[in-house]
């Protein structure tokens, strides 16, 4: 009895010393910063089921960083920064804009993007991959789909001209981006070949899910609905529903990176998730 005692109390103190030890490691912060605006005079591309048609929504743009520890990481860059100054762009039902560029968002916080040790966009869409090249001496982290699909022919090669000169870090499905497990990229294939999202594990907030694009809008989410320009529809509905399994199972905090109800919640710089 009394060793049975003695292995008890051991486990016990055990587990709250792996307890203590993960709560005294773990002061990751998450930023957001506003990375332009979208105007879209028609939604009908956001729905394979046509009832988006003739709808128009102003979707926001952001990105963020994630200071861990261990590093830095920026995940998406946005709208082009070349687009600070200027009028609203107009390229078919989209208009984007923008107000601030991430180098000087970062600058509010002291943060120098040249420091920055990993970017990573979820998958690369014009509006995600933007700023780029306000990253030049960062580790790009990318799925081997995505990286593949963007070098896959000549003409896309000029388009990712910027990722070219990045050091590179390619992996297969999920990746742990500091080898702890608190910031995980995640395999969600189907906006774009290898579209990913990042999960990260908070002390304060919890987990928290950034959509990438599987989701543009809160709505989108709730109805289950698959624009349709993705890549694949079968695969996203695949990955919205290992999405949801994550969510559920880890009780996380949904970021839809693109939803402006979502991002109006969220803190404004200099204050931060953690
Ligand atoms: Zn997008």
């Amino acid at each position: 009895m009394r060793k049975f005692i003695g292995i008890f109390l051991f486990v016990l103190g055990s587990m709250g010393a792996a307890y203590g030890h993960e709560e005294k490691d773990n002061n990751i912060r998450v930023y957001i910063l506003d990375c332009g605006t979208i105007a879209v005079s028609d939604m009908d591309a956001f729905s394979s089921s046509g009832d988006y048609a003739k709808i128009q929504k102003t979707l926001s743009s952001s990105c963020y960083l994630i200071r861990h520890e261990k590093g830095d990481l920026i995940w998406d860059t946005g709208l082009p920064a070349a687009l600070l100054g200027e009028k609203p762009a107009v390229n078919g039902v989209f208009t984007v804009s923008l107000k601030k560029t991430m180098p000087q968002q970062l600058k509010e916080i002291d943060v120098d993007p040249l420091k920055i040790k990993y970017i990573s966009v979820s998958h690369s869409h014009f509006d995600h991959v933007g700023q780029v090249s306000s990253f030049a001496k960062s580790t790009w982290l990318v799925n081997d789909k995505e990286e593949k699909a963007m070098f896959s022919t000549e003409e896309k090669s000029k388009t990712y001209a910027a990722f070219k000169d990045l050091k590179r870090k390619v992996f297969k499905g999920d990746y742990d981006v500091f080898g702890d497990g608190s910031v995980m990229i995640l395999d969600m294939p189907g906006h774009t070949e290898g579209h990913t999202v990042l999960k990260v594990k908070l002390k304060k907030t919890g987990v928290i899910l950034l959509s990438g694009d599987l989701y543009h809008q809160i709505k989108s989410r709730e109805l289950k609905r698959v624009p349709k320009f993705n890549y694949d529809e079968k695969m996203t509905r695949k990955s919205i529903k290992n999405f949801e399994k994550i969510a559920k199972s880890t009780n996380a905090k949904v970021i839809i990176q693109h939803d402006r109800r979502d991002l109006k919640n969220l803190p404004k710089l200099p204050n931060y998730l953690d």
